[in-house]
């Protein structure tokens, strides 16, 4: 197990500047997700720190070593692919063996490493099976054993659990959380997912076009956001952002009044879950419900305010409110986010 330390991590492709300056700490032992949309980053991070890409500048280091320059087999990492990326032609077994008989490890290790990873992924009974005769579930889990017997510092994961479909991807996700809890491994974990970085992580790194956005635990980064990239990323459905205008302290919209706001306010943001929902007539703001979404014990109302802003709120699933209902929304001060012009996170008037 290690800590893995990175410092100012460039990366440029011939004309794409991939990496911007990375710098960031994943202690040991700790489930760290880099999340993100499409094309952010994510995957040159993971595999720079795999040695599967030399970067272009900064510092790389696992335990105490700097990997900067070392070869991917000489990092103490097992990389998990989404292809799983198995050997179609060998056995369960042989799949788990194989990098293990290359490196001429001693036949007996091999077994025990090959048992051990078969009894904690429950493949014991796959063993002699070959990858065209398992489920997405199985082979993904052949993939992960191949990396469990390489007893690894660290485990890269590059959205291992995509190509299976959701029932199965939820099964997995608690599967590799529990695995986390019995190897107590230092796990990196990429996903475009935010609900896998919200269940799984002990620290979400979210990733923009190659920077980092905002470090944190999965709540911190709830509560209180960096940047409204980060408030429209984290939380499903997203954050709503009102635009809005500042009078004499106090954040306006439609003429009327939100609470106040600090200096510098463009944009307040509130989640659909912390709305209040009044009777028609009642509450801050009128809304015009334009779209139900029944999920069973929550319905999201898809409302427009007077001026046309939409807005998500929740409500319970048998709410009676429909297409065309009026209500009335009562916006909690203390739950309101404000937002500066250039997207950042102002910490003023309750919110901080
Ligand atoms: P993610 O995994 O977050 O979807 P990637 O790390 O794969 O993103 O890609 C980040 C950026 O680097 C993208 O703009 C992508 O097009 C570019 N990129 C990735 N790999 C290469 C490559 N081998 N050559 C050139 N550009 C690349
Ligand atoms: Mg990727």
């Amino acid at each position: 197990m290690a800590e893995v330390r990175l410092t100012g991590v460039n990366k440029h492709y011939a004309g794409v500047q991939a990496l911007h300056g990375i710098s960031l700490t994943i202690e040991d032992g700790e489930f760290a997700v880099f999340v993100g949309p499409s094309g952010c980053g994510k995957s040159t991070l993971l595999r720079s720190i795999a040695g599967l890409e030399d970067i272009s500048g900064g510092q790389i280091r696992i335990g105490d070593r700097d990997v900067t320059q070392a070869a991917p087999s000489e990092r103490d990492v097992a990389m998990v692919f989404q292809s799983y990326a198995l050997y179609p032609h060998m056995t369960v077994r042989e799949n788990m063996d194989f990098g293990m008989k290359v490196n001429n490890f001693a036949p007996a290790d091999r077994q025990r490493r090959i048992a051990e990873a078969a009894r904690i992924l429950q493949l014991e009974p796959y063993l002699d099976r070959k990858p065209a005769q398992l489920s997405g579930g199985q082979r993904q889990r052949v993939a992960i054993g191949r990396a469990i017997v390489k007893e690894p510092k660290v485990f890269l994961f590059d959205e291992p659990l995509s190509n299976l479909d959701a029932k199965l991807r939820v099964q997995m996700r608690v599967e590799l959380e529990a695995l986390h809890r019995d190897l107590k491994a230092t796990m990196i974990y990429v996903t475009h997912d935010q609900v896998e970085a919200m269940t799984m992580a002990d620290k979400i790194v979210v990733l923009n076009a190659g920077r980092i956005e905002q470090v944190g635990a999965p709540m911190d980064l709830y509560h209180r956001p960096a940047s409204e990239f980060v408030a429209g990323f984290i939380g499903a459905p997203a954050m709503n952002l009102l635009p809005v205008t500042l009078a004499g302290g106090q954040a306006l919209l439609d003429g009327l009044t939100l609470g106040p706001a600090p200096e510098g306010t463009v944009k307040l943001g509130i989640r659909p879950e912390h709305i209040a929902l009044r009777p028609a007539g009642q509450g801050t703001l009128p809304a015009t419900v334009t779209l139900r979404e029944t999920l069973g014990g929550d319905a999201y109302l898809y409302v427009r305010l007077n001026s046309g802003v939409p807005m998500v709120v929740r409500a319970e699933g048998d709410t009676p409110l429909d297409h065309g209902a009026e209500a009335g929304l009562d916006l909690p001060p203390a739950r309101l986010h404000h937002f500066a012009a250039d997207g950042r996170r102002l910490t003023a008037g309750g919110a901080a």
